[in-house]
């Protein structure tokens, strides 16, 4: 029996850097609060709430005052920047570097369609919290569009520019924008590839891991969209896929079937989650 870690799998740099800053910050201050989980993962949370970490939600960070609060790789609307600063709340701002130029983006975007009636399309989920803080850059005018169940939503004889969420997948996305250039009444539909590389190498390389292996346990938080998607495009190569958030998921009488076991995650799942999995498994089936 063998044990191989995919070693494309783990943190994006966006959340990489959000996590540095965090721990840096803990290391300076015995306490600072997070707006939203810092990452979809629950183990990563817990570890970092160890450490001081306080995560609120927006109705609790309404109420906070005087004190010093992290923005998450994913961005905030810019109603959190005025409430901080309403409220005397210091931000630490660990936004995503791609997820920023997105939002000025969005925002130049949203400018340009003021100008001649144009609708900003978000594909996305909605109430994520990428997509807030896009659909905040447009007054909140934005219309966010999940399927093709959404397109009702836009008028189709005025212009439009559509963006997606970084970590949505390509394929729905061209999808989509296929999709509303048909129904489109004069053509003047205008497209951002916003989907992060990162993201869309994943999606690539994953299949290909999953090739050489015989089962993969793919380790992920259960709210992470990534997780999801990275998860379905494993199980397209490879149907002895187990999707798991720790050891008490593992089944160790179904894994003693393969003899080649691989571990692969989303792009939020740290590496120290799926070393302590390896180890759980040579253990389990070694004993
Ligand atoms: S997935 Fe890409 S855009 Fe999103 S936080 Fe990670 S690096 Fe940034």
């Amino acid at each position: 029996m063998r044990i191989t870690i995919d070693r494309q799998a783990g943190f994006c740099f966006g959340v990489v850097s959000a996590i540095n800053a965090l721990e840096k910050e803990l290391k300076k201050n015995d306490e600072l609060y997070c707006l939203g989980d810092i990452v979809h993962n629950n183990k990563e949370v817990e570890r970092l709430e160890q450490l001081g970490l306080k995560t609120v939600n927006k109705q609790e960070f309404e109420r906070l005052k005087d004190c010093r609060i992290m923005i998450r790789a994913h961005g905030e609307p810019p109603a959190t920047y005025l409430t901080a600063k309403k409220n005397n709340i210091e931000i630490i701002d660990a936004t995503c570097p791609m997820v920023l130029k997105l939002q000025k983006e969005v925002r130049a975007g949203y400018e340009q369609m003021k100008t001649t009636g144009g609708q900003i399309v978000i594909f996305g989920k909605k109430g994520h919290a990428e997509v807030v803080g896009l659909v905040g850059q447009t007054n909140n005018e934005a219309i966010v569009v999940s399927d093709c169940g959404d397109l009702d939503k836009i008028d189709f004889s005025r212009p439009l520019h559509i963006y997606s969420q970084t970590t949505k997948n390509s394929e729905d996305y061209q999808n989509i924008i296929n999709l509303i250039k048909e129904r489109h009444l004069t053509g003047e539909v205008f497209v951002t590839d916003s989907i992060c590389k990162k993201v869309s190498l994943r999606a690539k390389n994953i299949g290909n891991f999953a090739k050489t292996v015989d089962c993969v346990l793919f380790v992920s938080g259960q709210d992470s969209s990534n997780g999801k998607y990275l998860y379905n495009l494993c199980c397209k190569e490879n149907k002895n896929t187990f999707f798991i958030s720790d050891v008490q998921d593992i089944s160790t009488e179904e894994l003693r079937k393969f003899e080649h076991i691989g571990i692969s995650g989303a792009t939020s799942t740290p590496m120290w989650l799926m070393k302590k999995i390896e180890d759980y498994v040579l253990r389990e089936l070694t004993a």
